[in-house]
């Protein structure tokens, strides 16, 4: 421990002289009520800090102290249905909603409960060899999240004492016999979170993460262990994407960081999410979920730490070999935190004054997505899914935050303003979204639902890209211009955007789709395609074939409930004998 004194105060930033000593990301108290800072630079002995509290009433003169250890987060039983802020102080849900000012500053808080006592299985006994990673026993920790509590990282030997039985987080639960002598555990580890925590090795994400919105698991998919950008302005849909995602993405755990954003969409979602059931568990979707508030009404630098404390608590559920998915809301938010705080440094601005090392700092968050095996030997696989919100000034794409991330980003979902404008919801613009992992997941999907799923969705895909085209000859020539064929394209990709794509997140049966009921709405629009073409040939009008009246049901099947999902294929049979019937009689006209 190391103390300095105060040189500068500037909004969050403190200068503090007479640390040499100290290091760049040490923790330190800063002032008399010793808030919680972070050494982001260091000249010889003055240290620049980022103080996460307010630094009003702090001046000159002021001492600071350095703890000599990194930013960490707590790791153990109680992080599930907490909501802490972007250093992990637990934040109060009541507090929040009553948007008082949280904690009082420089209380010092620890972020998992000291008092609750956990009832600790064993799984391993005495005499038995373990390793960093290495799963000491469990701990029912909500009905349907099973803590893991391993041995932490860089620690290894024989278990002398195992402790079943009710216990706190810091009392000792195992003695370990190690090369340095006896290691007692608790069932909580620390773990800085700039870094990331290790894994065996990483592997190739290639399932999907489903999430039962068509427009992303059809033609835009994320992988498990994945990551992917959401960027669209002001009102596009967002956080409406960010919440379906956490609310039936298929993943076991939830991590959402609301990073300053307004503080309401976070009472959004704690009002909502209680209420909320896993369809898979019967659940609150809470028993799964850590929220992360950074609203931005709260102190701007721990924004910064919001997301790496976030991406850390999702690593340590994915070394106990869960699926995570992480949410950031908003990434743009937090790299504004970022150029503030570089601007106070005074450092080189670059691109619109973000600093130089923006991009790199956003890759060190997406890069610690990923599916891996984890450590301890046992052959455990978890995964990390990454899913950032962008919000471009004015929806401009070409900015530098959403530059950088489509740098690093495998699947991207650009949401369109002009689509949000007109209802489309999501407003993901399908010509210019793309997903590197769709060859992948297409491959799983052909063997796991269908195996002509590929085959569909390229077709569908197809005409969707070719209605732009037709669109604009009918705009330069009118609609007598083009053929019937190229007008039942038309109508078909109408179909596909109206009675596939739009997907309303707030319809209680249309807010999600199966992939089985996905496939079989877009086989539905696709026959009808296929069928009208046929009909042409035989020489029916196309009016005819377009006002035919299964087609009404071919647009109201994204209502038809998953346990009637057989429903989709007796319109499919309909519509088969309507077609059949107007061919056979050479069309109404001629009957
Ligand atoms: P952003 O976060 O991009 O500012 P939001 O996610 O808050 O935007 O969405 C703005 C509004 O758009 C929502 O309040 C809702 O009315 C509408 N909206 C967005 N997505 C959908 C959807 N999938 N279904 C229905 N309405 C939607
Ligand atoms: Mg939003």
């Amino acid at each position: 421990m190391k103390t300095g004194k105060i040189v500068k105060v500037s909004g969050p930033l403190v200068v503090a002289e007479g640390l040499e000593e100290a290091n760049i990301y040490d923790v330190c108290k800063v002032g008399k009520n010793r808030l919680i800072g972070e050494i982001i630079e260091m000249r010889g002995d003055m240290a620049s800090i980022q103080v996460y509290e307010e630094t009003s009433g702090i001046g000159p003169g002021d001492p600071v102290e350095t703890t000599g250890e990194p930013l960490s987060v707590e790791l153990g039983p109680g992080l599930i249905e907490s909501m802490f802020d972007g250093i992990q102080r637990p934040l109060n849900a009541y507090l929040l909603a009553a948007k008082s000012n949280y904690l009082k500053r420089g209380v010092e808080v620890p972020s998992l409960d000291r008092d609750k006592k956990w009832d600790f299985k064993p799984k391993v006994k005495v005499g038995d060899k373990v390793v960093s990673g290495s799963t000491l026993g469990v701990v029912q920790e909500t009905p349907v999240i099973e803590h893991k509590i391993m041995v932490p990282y860089g620690i290894k030997g024989v278990v002398k004492e195992i402790k079943q039985g009710k216990h706190t987080i810091v009392e000792t639960i195992c003695v370990l016999d190690t090369d340095k002598g006896e290691v007692a555990l608790t069932m909580m580890q620390k773990w800085p979170v700039r870094r990331g925590r290790p894994y065996e090795r990483k592997l190739n994400p290639v399932e999907p993460m489903i999430t039962g919105q068509r427009v992303i698991d059809t033609f835009f998919p994320v992988a498990k262990g994945g990551t992917a950008a959401v960027p669209g302005p002001f009102g596009a849909g967002k956080t409406v994407v960010q919440h379906q995602i956490a609310k039936w993405g298929d993943t076991q755990v939830v991590v959402y960081v609301g990073c300053g954003e307004r503080g309401n969409e976070m009472t959004d979602v704690l009002n909502e999410f209680p209420e909320l059931k896993d369809p898979k568990t019967g659940q609150s979707l809470m028993k799964r979920t850590v929220l992360i508030a950074n609203t931005s009404n709260m102190p701007v630098a721990a924004r910064e730490a919001s997301i790496y404390t976030g991406i850390t608590i999702s690593e340590y559920f994915r070394d106990m070999g869960y699926s995570v998915a992480i949410m950031a809301d908003s990434t743009s938010r937090w790299a504004e935190a970022l150029r503030e705080m570089s601007g106070r440094l005074e450092e080189m601005p670059g691109d619109e004054g973000y600093p130089a090392y923006l991009g790199s700092r956003l890759a060190e968050f997406y890069e610690r997505a990923g599916k891996v095996v984890c450590l301890g030997g046992e052959g455990v696989e978890g995964a990390v899914t990454a899913i950032g919100a962008i919000s471009p000034p004015g929806g401009d794409l070409s900015e530098p935050v959403t530059q950088s991330t489509l740098r690093i980003v495998k699947s991207f979902w650009g949401l369109d303003a002009q689509l949000a404008y007109r209802r489309h919801f999501p407003s993901i613009n399908w010509m210019d979204s793309y997903s590197l992992y769709a060859d992948k997941v297409g491959e799983w999907m052909d063997k796991e639902v269908a195996s002509d799923w590929v085959t569909i969705r390229t077709e569908a895909m197809a005409l969707l890209q070719e209605e732009a085209t037709l669109q604009e000859i009918v705009r330069l020539v009118g609609i007598d211009a083009l053929s019937e064929r190229d007008r039942l394209k038309l109508e078909v990709s109408k179909s596909l955007r109206e009675d596939y794509l739009q997907q309303n997140a707030f319809n209680e049966v249309d807010t999600y789709s199966s992939l089985t009921k996905q496939y079989k709405m877009l086989k539905l629009v696709l026959q009808f395609y296929h069928e009208g073409e046929k009909a042409l040939e035989a020489g029916i009008y196309l009016k005819e074939i377009l006002d035919i009246e299964v087609r009404d049901r071919i647009a109201r099947s994204k209502y038809i409930p998953e346990t009637d999902i057989s429903k989709i294929d007796e319109i499919s049979k309909e519509l088969s004998s309507v077609i059949d019937n107007l061919i056979s009689k050479g069309g109404v006209a001629n009957a």
